[in-house]
């Protein structure tokens, strides 16, 4: 075993969620990453993969029992996601949407609420979770969706933009601004919008760099009527719950980077290992060998730091905010550098399409960008050490 199976191997999850795990695993390998060059070029969404997830019954993992759900850990949940995403990005980071934009329905929503729509997830329903708009992005408060109560419904009006799985969902989670109440971020409200609601359009699909077979839709809301018991929670209760929540899908982005990082890992120190080049092979270079325990030894500390803070949620800590930024950042940020030092490590060979390292490369650029960018991360990090008062 190398250090970082050792790790692997130090995670003790209870025997049911092993069980899981090692599905998963046997998915990931043997019917997900097999197909991820085919998704990669023809950008199609991966439905193929969406159904093998759902035989498995995987999103029922993020549904509480009581609505038909298995509720696994989350820790068991980051471990699988890292797993498929290792497979095919695309894959990973669609059923992580799902993970995401379920969120708040668990931890928000009413009984009758969670009634109507978490069995449905849990057999497999697909969900989006619309934040961006156009003008909206790293300061997403300025967003300008509006939700207008009218007698027993409510009226949406707006636009977003870059919404994961936006044009597949059966169940979609929209922020949007409460009218009465104003354009400032107390307005801020979510509501869930049905698949084939009047007035929900799905305008375009994004052309990508990475995550190619990931949809990335924009959408319009023109006078959308949905009932008034679709909003979660008390009007303008939104930007809270957002808060509460991307503490937890922050370090799912994490899982995804670090699976991405992960596959291009393995794969580098395979090919170095294989590779002559002035009689030897690469790895007996010093040069090469400074790379790869960089790589390892990056990934190793990281991946600690996934399931430290993976356990600090499970154990109902609230403040796990700088946690989560730091782990997003840095996972990231390694998954782009672990990518780029793989293509480089394979030479021309990685420049091209003949092996996975190329679009390992172009997948991880996203985790950067994504769930808060990086240079958001830092900031609300370093922010975290100003004193209250000045000297
Ligand atoms: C493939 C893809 C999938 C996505 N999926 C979803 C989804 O499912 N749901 C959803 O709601 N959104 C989604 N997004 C949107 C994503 O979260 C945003 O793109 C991201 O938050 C950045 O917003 P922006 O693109 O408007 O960039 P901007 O906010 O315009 O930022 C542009 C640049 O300016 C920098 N910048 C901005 N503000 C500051 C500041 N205060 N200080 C320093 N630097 C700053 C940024 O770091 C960035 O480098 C997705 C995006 C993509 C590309």
């Amino acid at each position: 075993m190398n250090v970082l199976e050792r790790l692997d191997a130090s995670l003790s999850f209870p025997e049911h969620e092993k069980q899981v795990l090692e599905a998963v695993q046997r998915l990931a390998a043997e019917r997900i990453a097999p197909r991820a060059a085919a998704h990669d070029e023809s950008g199609e969404f991966p439905w193929d993969n969406v159904r093998d997830i759902n035989e498995l019954g995987l999103n029922s993992m993020f549904v509480p029992a009581a609505y038909g759900g298995t509720e696994l850990s989350y820790s068991v949940y980051l471990a699988c996601c890292r797993e498929i995403s290792k497979a095919c990005a695309s894959t990973g980071i669609v059923w992580a949407t799902n993970f995401h934009a379920t969120g708040p329905i668990v931890d928000f929503a009413s009984h009758e609420q969670k009634s109507r729509w978490l069995p449905r997830i849990a057999d497999g329903a697909m969900v989006a979770l619309a934040l961006t708009e156009p003008g909206a992005g790293s300061d997403a408060t300025g967003m300008k969706t509006t939700f207008r109560p009218d007698g027993e419904d409510i009226v949406v009006d707006g636009s977003k933009v870059f919404i994961t799985n936006g044009d597949v969902c059966d169940v979609l989670v929209l922020f949007g601004k409460w009218a009465p109440l104003g354009a400032g971020r107390d307005a801020i409200s979510i509501a869930v919008i049905e698949k084939g609601t009047r007035g929900f359009n799905v305008v375009r699909n994004e052309r990508k760099m990475g995550t190619r077979a990931s949809s990335t839709a924009a959408l319009a809301f023109d006078g959308c009527r949905i009932p008034r018991a679709n909003l979660i929670g008390a009007p303008g209760s939104g930007l809270p719950m957002l808060f509460h929540f991307l503490n937890k899908s922050r370090p799912s982005v994490a899982a995804h980077a670090l699976g991405i990082a992960r596959a291009a890992f393995e794969d580098a120190v395979a090919y170095v290992n294989e590779r002559v080049q002035s009689g030897r092979r690469i790895l007996e270079n010093q040069g090469i060998q400074f790379m790869v325990a960089d790589m390892a030894t990056d990934l190793a500390m990281c991946e600690r730091w996934l399931w430290h803070v993976a356990a600090r949620i499970e154990a109902g800590e609230t403040e796990t905010g700088q946690e989560s930024s730091m782990l997003k950042m840095r996972a990231s940020d390694l998954a782009m550098r672990i990518t780029t030092d793989a293509v480089q490590l394979f030479g021309g060979y990685g420049y091209t399409c003949d092996y996975r390292v190329e679009r390992l490369m172009r997948d991880a650029k996203i985790t950067q960008i994504w769930e808060g960018t990086n240079q958001i991360h830092r900031q609300l990090i370093g922010r975290s050490f100003l004193n209250k008062r000045r000297g």
